[in-house]
This record gives C-alpha cells, structure tokens and sequence, in this order.
C-alpha cells in the first residue's frame, strides 16, 4: 500500500512531487519522502509521518532541480520505521539512483538470500531495496538495460519510479496489479499512482503506463520498450473496492462509478426491506448511494467520521481499541432511533470494526441492523501490495457468512458475489483482474509472505 510521483521537467518538481503525493496519502500514512536531482546530484528529504508534517518549506527548498520522485508508505513489507522509508537513494558504479516502489515482491526473500551470499549488505528489510542490489549487480551498459535484467528475476507486483541524475524510468509489472498513470503539465512529464494526482497539479492525463511496460523519460523525450515476458492481467480489483479515491480514473474506469455499480449488484443480490441506507464512511460511500438506488430505500447520513483522527492512531492495547473506532466514527441518533436500517461497507477484514459499527447503531434504538458489504467475503491475504492479515486473522476465512453475522450482531448479513464483483468492474471472464483475496487465486509462482508488522498497526 503505497502512493507513487515523479515527475521530468520542471523548476518546481519537488514542490510538485509535495502536491501529488498529498493528493495519494490516502494510499500510504506512515512515512513520506521525496529525492530529486539538480541534474548532478540526488537530494533527498524522507521521514516517519503524514506528507503535510514530514515536508516544512525548508525541507523542500533543499531539494533542488527539475526531476523528482516521491512515495508515501504504508508497509506491507519491512516493519513500520524510518530505514524502510522511501524513496531509497544509493550511489553505485553507474552514478545516484532513487527508487520508489507500489507493490510486493514474492521472491524477496529468495532474492535477499541469493544476493547476501554475494556480498550484498542491506539497509532496510524492505523487499525494495533487493531491485536496486540487482541493478547495481547488472551486466549492462544502460540504465534501461540494468533495470530490465534486474527486474526479470524479480516476481511480484511492482509499479516503480527510478530516478537518475539526468532520466526519470517508470515501470509497471506485466500483471498490471497495482496502477500507475502518465500526465503531462506544459513540457514536464508527470507520472503517478492514481489520476487525481494529475488533477491536484491540473496535469493533463495521457496515458495509463501499460502493464509489462518500461517508459524512460529524458531531455531526448519519451522511450517505451516492453521488456518483460507477457502474462495475463492481474490488475487488483481491491483497488477498485477499497484502496483507490474515488475521484480517480482506475484501469481506465471511473472508481466513483464502479463503486457504486458494485453498490447497484449488492442490492440486487442481496435485498431487505427497509426504512433507510447509510454508508460506513468514507469508502462504503458510494456503493451505499448504489444500494439506496437500486432498491429505493431512501439514503441517509448515519454515520459521521472524524477528520481528525487519521488513520495515523495508534491502537496499544485492547481497552483502547474499542475507543478507537468511537474516535473515527459516530452515530447520529435521530436518523438511526426506531429506524430498520442497511449499512453498507467496502469489505469486513478481521470483523471487529463492523461489530463496533453494528453496536453503535444499535445503542441509537435502531431496531434492526442489515449489513450489506460491497465485495464477497475477504479469505485468503494479499502477496502483491494490499495490507491484509494472515488468514487466521481474516475472520471470513474460518467462519460462514451466518457465523460472522453473528458475531458482528448484525440481524442479517450480505456479502456480494464474486460473478457480482467481475461484471461490475466488467472482467466476466475474471481473466484481467487479480481477485486472490477472495478468491484464493494467486497469480505468481513465489508466494513470499509479506514481513509481519512488529509495531502496533495503524487504525484504518
Ligand atoms: P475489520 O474490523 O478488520 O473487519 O475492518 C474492516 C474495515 O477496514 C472496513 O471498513 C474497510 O473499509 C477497511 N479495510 C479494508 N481493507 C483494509 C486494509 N487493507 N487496510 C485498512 N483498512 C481496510
């Protein structure tokens, strides 16, 4: 879970690479950090914490010249601390190079090992840092040619920005499981995780880069070579369900308008009679106004969250936890009291969120509660960039839809289906999307797991 920006061309990158990578924080809230280049030398200013309290105006000013890349992070791999913050900066034989990487290796582990009997030292656990040991080990003259020959032993999903002191090259994975789009604003070129990054810095859209794809950008313009073996697509659909903002333009589809679409197939599969609808903000938003939509059951404001709170709070110890979610959300009473209310969210993980929303709603004197969530049932955890727990942590890996009802005190529960999913975000053969954590599926051959976080997570 991460947010990628780079950007070629301009006297304000770095202040640029700032407004985008504020516009992805949704995407990663545990550390920020940009490196750009004056052309000679790489300059970079990274730390623990949100985009807005990492870069002060200082900070920025000491990040000269006209090519930037940023990332904002939220671990998947390598625990939760400043030397697993990126972009990471080296210099090797070929001169200075930054990386910032969107996804997860599962080869890393293998990689690590291969390249520690080597002599490679490393600086962080993070899966990342074994792409720039393979670059730096790489029996080619070119830049391009260094990260292909790196990147064809390496299995996983990467969207990456590499920076170099005169060339910016962003890559895309041949699955395409994590996104990442091309601008242009006047005569720089942008490249980001998401379209509304673009828009933050009124950059006009091009182009997704392609899955498989290699676009190295220079004063000479843009190169594009494909030089990765094909697969099929795997693009995460989670992206679609959850991760992405809604405003973005995701795989070519508006999120807001798949959202609610998965909304619209939700309540067509699983109806209930019912006096209102309410979202659990902010994700479950659009696909609770598709319900109220599809099945006409007037939409309301239920639930309000906090903007204070962030998803930076830490949650210590049990007893806090139960305050946690009280922090973020609250009910309002005189739209729940006496009232058989749907509540619909993007998807249940562990189970103890919903059955906290659900007894909130119930304290307000709703008289029924029906949760209704907007993707099947979450069983089986992400490899390729997603944040998910182990599968003994995901309580729809253990327990029937009738169990986890029960437990989150729900009077009925619906999930929707997998077919539902696939024709929303329109993969009916369920062929260009990655669905493996619904769906078990995996797509790669290496399963490496992602490093277990050994600091207390981050409330969601
Ligand atoms: P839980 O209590 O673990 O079932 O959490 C469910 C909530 O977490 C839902 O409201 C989702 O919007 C949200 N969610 C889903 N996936 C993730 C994720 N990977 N990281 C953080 N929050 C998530």
């Amino acid at each position: 879970m991460c947010g990628i920006f780079g950007i070629f061309g301009h006297d304000e990158a770095a202040n640029l690479t700032y407004l985008g990578l504020h516009a992805l924080q949704h995407r990663g809230q545990e550390s920020a950090g940009i490196v750009s280049s004056d052309g000679e030398a790489l300059h970079a200013h990274r730390q623990m914490g949100l985009v807005a309290d990492v870069f002060s105006a200082e900070a920025l000013a000491k990040l000269p010249g006209r090519l930037a890349i940023g990332q904002v992070r939220y671990s998947t791999a390598g625990v939760s601390q400043l030397k697993n913050a990126q972009p990471f900066m080296v210099e090797y034989a070929g001169g200075g190079l930054a990386i910032a990487h969107n996804g997860n290796l599962t080869n890393a582990d293998k990689l690590r090992e291969t390249l520690g009997k080597r002599g490679a030292i490393f600086q962080s656990d993070s899966d990342t840092e074994a792409i720039i040991h393979l670059i730096a080990h790489a029996h080619a003259a070119s830049l391009e040619d260094r990260i292909s020959q790196a990147l064809n032993q390496v299995q996983g999903a990467y969207s990456l920005l590499i920076l170099a002191p005169r060339k910016l090259v962003a890559i895309r994975d041949s699955f395409g499981f994590r996104p990442l789009v091309l601008g242009r604003l006047k005569n720089a070129y942008v490249v980001a995780s998401e379209t509304t990054a673009l828009d933050l810095i009124e950059a006009e859209f091009i182009r997704e880069i392609e899955p498989g794809e290699m676009l190295s950008i220079d004063e000479a313009g843009l190169h594009a070579t494909h030089p990765f073996p094909p697969t099929r697509l795997g693009r995460c659909v989670f992206e679609h369900v959850y991760f992405a903002k809604p405003d973005s333009t995701l795989f070519g589809e508006s999120v807001y308008e798949i959202r609610k679409k998965l909304g619209r197939q939700l309540a067509r599969e699983q109806p209930v009679t019912a006096d209102l609808v309410i979202a659990v903000p902010d994700s479950g938003v659009p696909a609770a106004i598709g319900y109220a939509q599809q099945s006409g059951i007037p939409y309301d404001v239920g639930l309000i969250r906090s903007h204070y709170v962030g998803r930076t709070f830490i949650e210590p110890q049990q007893s806090i936890r139960h305050f946690g979610v009280k922090l973020k959300l609250s009910a309002v009473r005189e739209v729940l009291r006496g009232k058989r209310v749907v509540v619909v969210d993007d998807s249940i993980v562990r189970g103890t969120t919903s059955r906290k929303i659900v007894k909130m709603i119930k304290d307000t004197g709703a008289t029924e509660v029906h949760l209704r969530i907007s993707s099947p049932p979450t069983r089986w955890p992400c490899f390729y960039g997603i944040d998910t727990p182990s599968r003994q942590e995901l309580i729809a890996s253990s327990h029937s839809v009738e169990e986890i009802a029960k437990y989150v005190t729900a009077d009925t529960l619906g999930y929707l289906s997998l077919e539902g999913l696939g024709a929303a975000v329109g993969d009916r053969g369920s062929s260009t999307f990655c669905n493996a954590c619904f769906s078990g599926h995996y797509l790669t051959d290496t399963l490496s797991p992602p490093l277990r976080h050994e600091q207390p997570r981050a409330l969601a």
